[in-house]
């Protein structure tokens, strides 16, 4: 029993934490962090199982982008990984979408 287990039970419930509540788990300790885990899981688990919803982005034009700041993985010349390929077509665009 922790002190997670009431605000579990109210969560799986569907009843919203009070700030107070929530206050308590956003300053949980790291000695504490597998029990807030654990916990969150219980109420992932109940309302959406193993389901994972991916998104991610789609850039129109990555990789080669004529201004040059130092820090960026976009920019022309960078060594970054990153996919390189200029403005795609209308219909590639639409297709990603
Ligand atoms: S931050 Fe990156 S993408 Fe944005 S202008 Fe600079 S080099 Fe280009």
């Amino acid at each position: 029993m922790t002190w997670l287990d009431p605000l579990t039970t109210k969560a799986l419930a569907r009843e919203l934490p009070t700030r107070a509540e929530a206050m308590k788990v956003l300053r949980s300790g790291d000695d504490e962090l597998m029990d807030v885990v654990a916990a969150a899981f219980k109420v992932r688990r109940r309302y959406f199982g193993r389901r994972v919803k991916l998104n991610y982005l789609v850039n129109i034009k990555s990789g080669l982008c004529p201004e040059d700041c130092s820090y960026c993985s976009q920019r022309l010349g960078s060594s970054a990984g990153v996919l390189k390929y200029t403005w795609l077509k209308p219909d590639e665009v639409i297709s990603n979408a």
